[in-house]
């Protein structure tokens, strides 16, 4: 659509690339529905950041919980969700415990959800696994000495190749594209300031590659990326001698498509989940309702919203 509409692949790769990695579980595409939202929030509505960050948003939905009676279960997974006749009967926990429901709404993931199925092949749905995953490091500082820095961008995409590819790449990382966020820029309002300074980048990432490495060598690769995407990041950025930075940086972090894996059970440690959405969120068991990033609303405020638009939907209506 945006070749037929702009005819100029330049431009289309810079519509894209911004798109792209805040929003399509697609290689090398997005679909035209998710561009149009992701045009809107990123080109016309902008970027915003809670003061302190996502725990404002957990913070809120835990109080709501609380006020409603709401019981969250930590730290116990469901192991099997027991299906008897075309329905979810039941969900089996970690601990053995069954729980009962009219309805259940999973944001597992949709091929994550039908493997917990007690009637599943185990591997079901193979094909619809998203494959994009994603390195992310980020590096904090001493803030006097950050200021110092000129780093004054909030968000910078960069491509540092003639076609930008968003496609699980064959090494560990592909530093050539991504994103770079200063958090610190952000206009959190009159005397509000962040207590250190913050580098934060972000880049393509092969799922299977980092979880083929032994620990220790896991480890070592972390750190030798982690000091690779900050030198990519910099070369964007006003220049700062590498003594100056070092002298400065207080704490370092990286996560790859295994720590996604890890936290959120998604397969491939795909960021933005499968390759196929589900805009009903409905499953071929009668009580059983998809939201979340599989639902197919992607990022913090999707994910919100798609259970909300699948209860009202499917439950409150009922
Ligand atoms: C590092 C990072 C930074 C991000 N930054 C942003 C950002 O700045 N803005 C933004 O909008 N989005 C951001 N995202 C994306 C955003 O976090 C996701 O799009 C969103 O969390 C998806 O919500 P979800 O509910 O679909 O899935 P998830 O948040 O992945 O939740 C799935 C949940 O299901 C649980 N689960 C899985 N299997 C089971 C099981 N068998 N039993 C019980 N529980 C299970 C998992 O533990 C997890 O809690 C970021 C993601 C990452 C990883």
């Amino acid at each position: 659509m945006l070749d037929e509409r702009l005819g100029d692949p330049l431009l289309r790769d810079m519509l894209l690339l911004p798109t792209c990695f805040y929003g399509s579980a697609l290689e090398d595409d997005i679909e035209v529905s998710q561009f149009a939202v992701m045009w809107r929030s990123l080109f016309r509505e902008g970027f915003a950041r809670p003061f302190i960050g996502v725990r404002q948003v957990i913070r809120l939905l835990t109080d709501r919980c609380r006020e409603h009676g709401v019981e969250r279960r930590m730290k116990c997974g469901v192991t099997k969700i027991e299906v008897r006749a075309g329905r979810a009967a039941a969900l089996v926990l970690d601990d053995g415990t069954e729980v009962t429901a009219e309805a259940v709404y999973s944001s597992a993931g949709a091929v994550e959800t039908m493997r917990l199925r007690s009637d599943a092949e185990p591997a079901a749905g193979t094909a619809a696994v998203g494959r994009l995953g994603y390195a992310e490091t980020i590096a904090t500082y001493e803030p006097a000495a950050f200021a110092g820095f000129g780093w004054t961008d909030t968000i910078v995409f960069f491509c540092d190749d003639e076609r930008f590819a968003y496609r699980s790449p064959e090494e560990l990382v592909d530093p050539r594209s991504g994103v770079i966020c200063i958090p610190n820029n952000y206009q959190y309002g009159e005397g509000r300031v962040l207590d250190e300074g913050w580098l934060r980048v972000t880049a393509l990432a092969n799922h299977d590659a980092w979880c083929a490495l032994p620990e220790a060598e896991y480890q070592a690769r972390k750190q030798e990326w982690c000091g690779r995407l900050n030198r990519v990041a910099r070369a964007h950025l006003p220049a700062v001698a590498d003594a100056t930075h070092d002298a400065a940086l207080t704490s370092t972090d990286v996560f790859t498509p295994r720590t996604v894996r890890k936290f959120t059970g998604h397969l491939n440690g795909a960021i933005y989940g499968s390759t196929v959405k589900r805009r009903d969120g409905r499953t071929d068991l009668a009580n059983l309702f998809l939201i979340g990033t599989d639902q197919g609303f992607l990022g913090v405020t999707g994910a919100m919203l798609s259970g909300i638009s699948m209860a009202n939907l499917h439950g409150l209506k009922a």
